[in-house]
């Protein structure tokens, strides 16, 4: 069950409307990045899982990103609604769209359900929503970027802040299970390939083909020249 309460998560205080930065928010609310897709991620995902603390953790973060849903419409709506500069709402998709929010990223494009990445095994969909938060995070460095006034910056900043802290709260679920540094999970059994590095991109001259720090000095076999190497399944 829901309830929606009046009162909005972070203040939105926004006194000169700038229906340009209302369209780069569109990626917020529309977009594949965005608070709707981090929602519906997490709310499906908790449908899957018979943890019921797993569960409970999906939801109540599923729960605020519609809380930030709502704090990405109100600031479009801030700058489009109040818009007095004509040639500026004239250059933008609220012209033709009209104001406030709607279910289309900056560009125009309308959200999909593929922006969704779920599958039932929670490994896979908590790796999935690093990867979210990581998207959202980058979006909102970029929106912060173009910000200009003190309204957005602060209501940007408590949203950018809150995807760090969802970010740390499903890699600490990973680490519990123990799956934050290991890559393979459920009942698969790797082959003998598992700790084979194949360097594809060799010009011939050694000193070019150095290992990157992290591959030479983990458990990797480097296979410096594939092409001539004799293919592990052939052995
Ligand atoms: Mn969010
Ligand atoms: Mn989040």
């Amino acid at each position: 069950m829901f309830i929606h309460k009046k009162e909005i998560m972070v203040p939105v205080d926004i006194k000169e409307p700038d229906p340009h930065f209302g369209q780069y928010l569109l990626e917020q609310f529309g977009g594949a990045t965005g608070e709707l897709t981090a929602a519906l991620q997490y709310f499906t995902q908790a449908q899957h899982t018979d943890d019921p603390q797993l569960r409970d953790m999906l939801l109540d973060i599923a729960t605020e990103e519609f809380s930030h849903l709502e704090v990405v419409a109100h600031l479009i709506e801030a700058h489009t609604k109040g818009a007095q500069q004509a040639k500026a709402f004239e250059s933008t998709l609220f012209s033709i769209r009209g104001k406030g929010p709607h279910l289309l990223d900056s560009q125009g494009q309308h959200w999909t359900a593929s922006y969704v990445n779920e599958g039932a095994s929670p490994v896979r969909d908590l790796r999935a929503d690093v990867a979210a938060e990581a998207g959202a995070l980058a979006t909102y460095e970029a929106l912060l970027d173009k910000a200009t006034d003190e309204g957005s910056k602060k209501a940007l900043h408590f949203l950018a802040t809150r995807e760090v802290a969802h970010t740390q709260m499903f890699m600490d679920a990973l680490k519990a299970m123990n799956k934050l540094d290991e890559p393979n999970f459920g009942n698969f059994k790797p082959d003998d390939t598992v700790d084979l590095y194949f360097n594809l991109s060799s010009t011939g001259n050694p000193s070019d083909d150095k290992p990157a720090p992290w591959i030479e000095n983990s458990s990797f076999k480097y296979i410096a020249d594939p092409e001539n190497a004799k293919h592990p399944r052939q052995k």
